[in-house]
């Protein structure tokens, strides 16, 4: 599995098998991750404050993402300012948890190296 098909679905950025997240997903605790990788036994959360920096990582992806989604709306579809800001507010709601967890997990996946054996080591 490549890096970024790792990263795109949570998986552990060591043994990239094992979920760095606990699932199925809760509403009150989007953010639940278990201690260690059930595969690899890596820790998922090296550091205390280790996720500080996936906040400014989760700001940069959505605001990137809605701004040109809004642009392409007015630009393009020809769609007035107050219509896209509607839609882009609707698909702010949508992608939030996803951007949430997938901004943490690539913040995991820059840190720690992919290391194929750890499945076997166990
Ligand atoms: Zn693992």
């Amino acid at each position: 599995m490549n890096i970024f098909k790792s990263a795109w679905n949570n998986h552990c950025p060591r043994c990239r098998e094992g979920k760095i997240f606990t699932e199925p997903l809760v509403i009150s605790d989007p953010l639940n991750m278990p201690e260690n990788c059930s595969v690899c036994g890596q820790r998922t959360n090296p550091e205390p404050g280790f996720y500080y920096g996936s906040m400014f990582l989760s700001y940069i992806l959505s605001g990137f993402f809605l701004l040109g989604t809004a642009l392409l709306l007015v630009f393009y579809f020809g769609w007035t300012a107050n219509q896209a800001m509607v839609f882009v507010l609707f698909l702010a709601a949508v992608i939030y948890l996803k951007i949430l967890r997938v901004s943490r997990s690539i913040w995991i996946h820059v840190v720690v190296k992919y290391d194929p054996e750890a499945t076997q080591v166990k």
